[in-house]
Order: C-alpha cells, then structure tokens, then sequence
C-alpha cells in the first residue's frame, strides 16, 4: 500500500526526486494559482547580481527568504514572490574591463562606449544559470520566469519618472562636493558604499612645521594626510581654545597649550598663554614653492590663520592644516573665508599641477613628501598610526576625499520623515532600529548619485549650456516631444542618450544631457514600483503589493537596500516601502573567521547540498543560532542539525510505514476515537496541538529560530517518549481498539508534522506526505 522507506539517511538523493516531482506537476505554480484573489502577502526579493557566483551566504539568504512565504501560502494568503537581478554598476564594468584587458576610462572610451555597454549586458548573466540551479536546488519558490531586471528599459523609465518627481520636490541638486572617490574608478562613491569598505591600516601622519612670517617661531599641525599639504591654503585654530609658545631645544613652536606635552614631550617650556582668537590672520610661509605659485594664480590671498569651532584638543596639535580640495571642513570655512582653492592631485588620483612629485599616486606621494619636508627642516614628527580608511568596496584602491561636480538628492531635507518612518517598521532584532539603522539616519548625509561612469541608468537631466536651466525627463514619451525625431524605442543607456539635445525653455540655448549615470543602488530601492514600470502600467497591481510585507538580507544591507529602499519611498510616497525586515547575520567558518579564498575556508556551497542536501543546510541555518547572529557554518554542524531532527523525523516515519504495511492498515478506513485513546496518546495529541499553535505564532512573528526549536523538542519527545513507550502496541495481531488508536494517533502526528515542518524541511516533508497521505487518500 505505502511506498516502502529506505531507512538509508540519503536524503539529498531522495530530494532529486521532489524536485522533479515539483517541476513536472508544476506545484510552485499551482500553489500560487489557487490563491489569486486571497488576502495578499507580498515579498520583495532584494535583487542579485548575476556576474557573481552564489557563494554559501546566499543559501542562507535563499532560505531564509523563502520560509515565511512558503508559511504564508500555506496559510492560504497570495504571497508574491517575484525575482529580480540587479544587472548595473561598477562591479559589472570593472569585470568587463578585466575580460577586455582594459584599465580605466581612457581606454574603455577608445574600445568604443557602444561595444562596452553590451559586453556589461552579455556578462551581467554569466553566472544566472548557476544563480537559478542553487535558488532551485535550495527549494527556493519564487517566480524565476518574469523576474524584473534593472537593465531593461522599462525598468529605467520608472526611475526616471522617479528622479523627476523627486526634482519637482525640490530634492536633486548639484553640488560642487568633497566627495569620497575611487581615483581607479574614476567616480564618486555613495556614503553606503564607503560604509562598506573601511579596512585598520597603519600609515605616516605628519606634524608639520609651518614657519611664521611674522616672529622666529613655527606653527605645528598634524595631518593623518601628507599628500593634501601641497594645496594647503590656511591654518584653522580655534578661537576659544587656549595655545602657547613653547620652547624646546632652543626652538618655539605654537600649539594648543594641552596638548604642549603629548606633541613635545616633556621639558618644553611655555613662554606664554593666549586665545586661539590672537592668532586669527597671523601670515605664515606656505610649505612648498608650488603650493605659493597655486595659490598666487588664483588672486586671493592665502597662507593666514583663521578660526572656526571645529578644531578641537582631542588629537593633533589644535591647529588644523586646511586643503579646501580634499576636506568637507575644510572646503566649508575656506569658502566662508573666501580662500583660494587649489587641487594638486588629478581625477586619477596622481600629484599635479608642477608638484615635484606630479605623476605619483597620493599614496605613494606620501613618502616622497614626508621625505622632501624632513629634508627642508619642515617635518616635526612622522608618527606611525593605526586607522579605519575607506577602499574602494568593488575595486580595493583607496578612497580620497576629493572636490567634485555631483548630482545630489537632498536626504538632510527629509531626515525627520527618514527617522520616524524608519520606526515604524518591525526590524528583526529590533536592535537594528535605533541602532545600526538609526545611526546612520540621524547622520545621513546627501545622496551622490551620479557616477561618471557608462553602464547604469543614464541621469535624466538636460541642462542649457547658456542659463544653466535643468530640466529633467520623466518618460520617453516626454523626450520624445521635447527632442522629435529621437526613436520611441531608443535603448534608454550610454552613449545613445548623450547626443539627445533640445532648445532651452528659457533662452533657447541647446539643453544637453548631464553625461552621467547613476548610483545603482538608486535601481535595487526603487524595485517596489519599477518591476511594475509604474506608474506607466499596473497601477492597480502596485498598489495590492506595495509596501512589502516581508524582506530579510544580510546585515551588510543596512546601509545598502534597506537604506535605498527607505530613502527612495519616503521621497516619493511619504511611507516605508516594507514593514517587517528580517537582517541576517553573516555566515562564518566552524571557528567563527570570515570565509575567505585567501584563508583557503571557503565552503563551496554544492559540496553541502550535494551531500547533506537542502533540507539539512536549511534547517541548520533556522535552528544553528538565531538567523542575526553569525553563523558558523561547516558541513559536519549541517549533519549534526540533519540527524537530530530530520533523521529522528525519518525514522519515526519509517517505522509507522514498516508497520501499517505489515498490518495493511488504511488510516482512510479508520478514525481517532477519543475513547480509545491511551494517556500516552492523549499527551502526545495535546503535544502536537501546542506545537502547531506555537510554530503557528512564532513563524506568524518571523521568529524562525524559536519556531525550529519547538519542533525539535517535539520530534525528541515523539521518539524518545511516544514511540519507546508505544511500540508493542503495534506488534500486536489483531486490530484492536488499542491498536487502531495507536496507528490513527502516529499517523496523524506524522501527517500534522509534515505539513507544519514543510516551511522549513519542504523536500523530506513532500515525501512523507505524498506517501503516507496521499497513496491512500487521492
Ligand atoms: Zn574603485
Ligand atoms: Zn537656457
């Protein structure tokens, strides 16, 4: 009658099978079929990226992602599960490069940009056959057929009409900014990309001297930054602070009076006291010969103290060096005191301009300068120290501070809205909240998102090359009127927009295209209508399934899609875009290291689900730790986790098969009488109803972990309690009243248990369905 059970522990061999089964009887499909027109439960997938390979972290979110939805549908809601790759950006263009042999700008440019761009659409898919296998391989149900892609144009439209309206606002702006920048690269990077790649590195800082133009005595300022020292225009101090003159070894030296001891040493002496404010417009001699030539071509006078409340006591010297280029301080009070600007270093990041070092890379500069200032009897100190500096998170080249034209949204302008909408959403651990998200809230700064780079969603901004007037195109439709004869189906990307002009609405002088793309985690956050092409269509669809109801990512996302999907939502809908986040921690090695090629711990993830198989990896990662904590994740815990519950599961299965085979026994042919029903049945009755209340509520609040707890409590209590105790009542003959109970009692925990486990093990739990449940009840 059953189907007889392997007592065999191959479970990833079995699961071949459910998955074929799932394929060819279409069940995902069915399964959202039959609940169109329910109650809508909506699910945003956080798009990857297709030109990387999934590595073991993404199991984790693919599980992780998939669980409450499969819950939810079995709760008989309409779950959307719609996927989505995130096809733009550097990583795609610098793997491109990489394939061609090229390096940087120039080169792409000479390739030709047309060619380029479609080298980035081929290679954005190099890895979507492997991406679909381990999404299918790991159960995860999700709509894999019309999933919305970031490249396509559509998709790009909706962005624009984006970026429109929050220009109607009042909220894109273009900046002359110090911004982060990847001198390799050749773009500016967002405040969250730079958030993602500080690394602790020991560099020379320098205390330099700075001679007085007016006494024989020098002003001493440390700079953690020897390459900014040639475009240095002034000295900061700080009005209110306390300086002196100090003497040591037959020398005088100005510095805040605290901080006397920890930049000389002992035995200096102090000649006098005096306000920060004595100081403010005391000339000095600029470091370098070209640092005077920069600063006389601009006409302004510069090499002056000046003051401003920033400086502070904590470090340094209480004096300041400041290079307006490359400080956001720095370029604020040079403007307000209207000092020269000079930039000493080009967009490649190499000295400039008639340094002696032009043609170095600041950071190789950095030697050579230190050098040349200890030579001239200039550098005080060279302390080694030990700091967080942000890299390049795609590329590995350090960041600069750097002064540069971007384009902005104005996210200081809505940080109230940003912080209160940021509250109420259910963040899984709350911790998250005010913490990690939080944080960075109340410190959010503008938006940059323009990248001088080709592949990405092109900026929609025209600006008059004569007035300066901006407009910004919302639809094709809109360019189309604007600039006739431009192709309806014109492909929306580099290069083909970039000879689009039209006349000014204002002077009639020629509008061009800002030649720029943007941010692509401008495209990820805005995935809540632009997989939809709203508001150009399904407006109603968008509607039912916005915001989201569920979302989980690594944590590592906080400031990356959790971040955008927020930014973007309150700017244009006024509301968080998803009400439940569920933040993963990372998945580590056994010994609790961060997986890595270089440390040679990588896990292959193939490895694990062609040998334990999905259902083990999963459950692992639901009951190993809780899902925001790291994970230390090796395949001997994988087996440990799959014997536990799956193979207690399993073999409890196998022994009520063995039996009921045996005896014949139909549980259509017989019922759960109450009367008949030992104690031990009884409890184990009330068990099982606890235990779906529990899994019930639990997963109902995402805690999955909890959840997963519960159920392996109550597979030990099934076999080390029920089954022990109850196993002669099986062995009997005759179909007694006893016997009837016992059988109906298994059978209906077992049959309770699979479905209310499928969420979590769905590839096991199908099979002991299909056969204990569905061979007799068809
Ligand atoms: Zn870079
Ligand atoms: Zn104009």
């Amino acid at each position: 009658m059953y189907k007889k059970v392997s007592t065999t522990l191959d479970f990833a061999g079995r699961e071949k099978d459910t998955l074929a089964f799932w394929k060819q009887a279409r069940i995902f499909e069915k399964s959202v079929e039959l609940r169109r027109g329910a109650p809508a439960y909506t699910f945003y997938d956080g798009p990857p990226t297709a030109n990387g390979k999934p590595h073991i972290g993404h199991i984790l979110t693919r599980s992780i992602k998939d669980i409450i939805p499969r819950y939810r549908t079995m709760k008989g809601y309409d779950v959307l599960r719609k996927a989505g790759w995130d096809t733009h950006g550097l990583p795609v263009e610098l793997e491109v490069e990489k394939e061609l042999g090229l390096d940087g700008k120039e080169q792409i440019e000479a390739y030709g940009v047309t060619p380029f761009i479609q080298k980035c659409k081929e290679s954005v898919w190099k890895y979507k056959g492997e991406w679909e296998e381990m999404s299918d391989r790991v159960g995860f149900w999700a709509d894999m057929e019309n999933p919305y892609i970031t490249y396509e144009d559509n998709y790009i439209e909706s962005e624009w009409w984006a970026l429109k309206t929050i220009h109607e606002k009042g909220l894109l702006y273009k900046g002359h900014k110090i911004v982060p920048y990847c001198p390799r690269c050749g773009t500016a990077l967002s405040s969250h990309e730079v958030a993602q790649g500080y690394k602790d590195i020991k560099e020379t800082s320098a205390t330099v001297r700075f001679r007085c133009a007016d006494e024989d005595a020098y002003y001493l300022a440390w700079t953690t930054t020897p390459w900014t020292l040639p475009s240095n225009v002034c000295l900061c101090v700080n009005a209110h602070v306390e300086y002196c003159r100090a003497r040591k070894d037959g020398e005088t030296f100005i510095l805040a009076r605290d901080l006397v001891e920890s930049v000389l040493g002992e035995g200096a002496e102090i000649l006098d006291v005096f306000p920060g404010s004595d100081l403010v417009g005391r000339d000095y001699e600029p470091l370098f010969p070209c640092t005077g030539a920069a600063c006389a071509k601009t006409g302004k006078r510069g090499h002056y103290v000046i003051a401003d409340d920033y400086v502070t006591t904590t470090d340094g010297t209480g004096i300041v060096h400041n290079a307006p280029a490359f400080g956001e301080d720095d370029a604020r009070v040079c403007k307000e005191h209207d000092m020269p600007f000079i930039q000493l270093v080009d967009t490649r990041g190499n000295m400039c301009g008639g340094t002696p070092w032009d043609g170095a890379f600041v950071k190789d500069a950095d030697k050579l300068i230190l050098r040349d200032l200890r030579e001239a009897g200039l550098l005080f100190a060279a302390p080694e120290f030990e700091h967080s500096y942000p890299f390049c998170w795609r590329c590995d080249t350090p960041l600069i501070y750097y002064a540069r034209q971007s384009w902005f949204i104005k996210m200081t302008a809505i940080r109230d809205r940003l912080m209160e909408y940021n509250r109420r959403i259910n963040w899984i651990p709350e911790t998250i909240k005010e913490g990690r998200m939080g944080n960075f809230l109340e410190n959010v700064i503008d938006w940059g998102i323009s990248r001088e780079r080709y592949w990405g969603t092109p900026l929609p901004v025209w600006v008059c090359k004569d007035c300066g007037h901006v407009h910004v195109i919302g639809s094709r439709k809109e360019l189309c009127q604007l600039a006739p004869g431009t192709p309806e189906d014109l492909e929306l990307h580099k290069p083909f927009l970039d000879p689009i002009t039209f006349p000014c609405e204002k002077c009639g002088g020629e509008m061009r295209r800002e030649p720029v793309v943007i941010d692509c985690w401008f495209d990820s956050g805005s995935m809540p209508f632009a997989q939809w092409h709203y508001p150009f269509e399904n407006k109603e669809l968008f509607a039912r399934r916005y915001p989201a109801n569920f979302i989980s990512e690594a944590v590592d996302q906080t400031r990356g899609w959790f971040y955008t999907l927020l930014a973007i939502s309150t700017c244009l809908f006024d509301e968080p875009s998803f009400q439940n986040c569920l933040v993963l921690g990372l998945v580590q090695d056994k010994d609790g290291l961060k997986m890595s090629k270089h440390k040679g711990n990588v896990v292959d993830p193939w490895s694990v689900l062609d040998k334990q198989g999905a259902d083990a990896v999963r459950w692992y990662f639901y009951t190993g730790s809780m899902p925001w904590l790291p994970s230390r994740f090796s395949p001997e815990a994988v087996s440990e986790a799959q014997r536990k519950f799956m193979g207690t599961f399993w073999n409890t299965y196998a022994f009520y098969v063995l039996y009921a085979d045996i005896d014949g026994f139909d549980p259509t042919a017989h019922a759960l009488r109450r009367e008949n029903l030992s104690p031990m049945d009884k409890w184990i009755l009330s068990r099982l109803n606890s235990l779906v209340k529990a899994v019930d509520a639990y997963l109902g609040d995402i805690r999955i972990t909890e959840a997963g707890r519960e159920l392996q409590r109550f597979i030990d209590d099934l076999s080390n309690w029920y089954v022990r105790r109850c196993r002669d009542r099986y062995w009997g003959k005759d179909m007694t009243p006893d016997k009837e109970a016992a059988y109906m009692t298994l059978f209906t925990v077992l049959k309770t248990l699979s479905l209310i486990s499928a969420p979590f093990i769905p590839f096991m739990t199908e099979e002991i369905y299909q056969n204990i449940v569905r061979t007799v009840d068809k």
